[in-house]
C-alpha cells in the first residue's frame, strides 16, 4: 500500500484514486494513485508501475535530456 506523500522518481503520490484497469488489454485490476510529476503535471499510475520504478514520472523526462552547451 502505498501512501499519499511517498515519493517514486520525479512522482509524488497525492492521493489514492481507486481499483481501475492498468489498460484496455489487462483483465485485472489495480490500485491507481494521482501523482504529481515533479514538472508539475499530474497522472494518473498503477501501483505496480510506481513500485517497480516502471513509471517515474509524466513521460517529460525525455524532452529534459541533459543538452551540452553547443558553444566552444
Ligand atoms: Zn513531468
Amino acid at each position: 500500500m502505498i501512501s499519499a506523500g511517498e515519493t517514486f522518481g520525479d512522482l509524488k503520490v497525492v492521493e489514492y484514486v481507486g481499483q481501475k484497469k492498468s489498460s484496455s488489454i489487462s483483465k485485472h485490476e489495480s490500485s491507481h494513485y494521482l501523482c504529481e510529476c515533479d514538472c508539475g503535471k499530474t497522472i494518473e499510475v498503477n501501483e505496480p508501475s510506481l513500485v517497480y520504478k516502471i513509471v517515474k514520472n509524466c513521460g517529460c523526462s525525455k524532452f529534459r535530456k541533459r543538452t551540452r552547451s553547443k558553444s566552444k
